[in-house]
């Protein structure tokens, strides 16, 4: 009989563990984006799992696995790295990839609560994030807001 593939699902690190080399690169996109990290609530999915420095939430957790999902579910840390070196220096790339997060996490709180509720936090929250200091500015607000609850 054949064995089934497991689908993986990205595992919990210590934000504090997430590699120096990436801690670094990420510093530096900040830098070059004029964000100071320290103003900015953030996590990182890299590789395996999501480094975090607290519980993430259900929603948060389906935008992360986006990006799990992108960098090879866990199984190729070359395509992962790969993936984290054009993310920090390639602005549209960085637009793309979140915006499929982002297109996910909203889906999913549509499904978890209902079209009023799930538009009031994309507007007030979804969109203010993936067109602010977080990414470096990708984009207007309005623009973020039409992208991610297009159909
Ligand atoms: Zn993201």
């Amino acid at each position: 009989m054949e064995k089934k593939k497991e689908i993986k699902s990205p595992k919990v690190f210590k934000l504090s563990l997430l590699p120096q080399w990436l801690q670094m690169a990420i510093a530096e996109m900040w830098e070059k984006n004029g964000t100071k990290p320290e103003n900015v609530d953030v996590l990182y999915t890299y590789f395996e799992g999501i480094y975090t420095a607290r519980a993430i939430s259900q929603d948060i957790f389906q935008h992360e696995c986006v990006h799990f999902i992108r960098q090879g579910s866990g199984e190729n840390e070359n395509l992962a790295k790969e993936w984290w070196l054009r993310y920090v220096t390639d602005p549209e790339f960085r637009y793309q990839e979140e915006l499929m997060a982002y297109r996910e996490q909203y889906q999913f709180i549509l499904k978890k609560t209902n079209k009023a509720v799930a538009f009031e936090i994309v507007k007030n929250r979804l969109a203010y994030d993936l067109s602010g200091p977080m990414y470096g500015f990708l984009c207007s607000y309005q623009k973020a807001l039409s992208d991610i609850i297009k159909q």
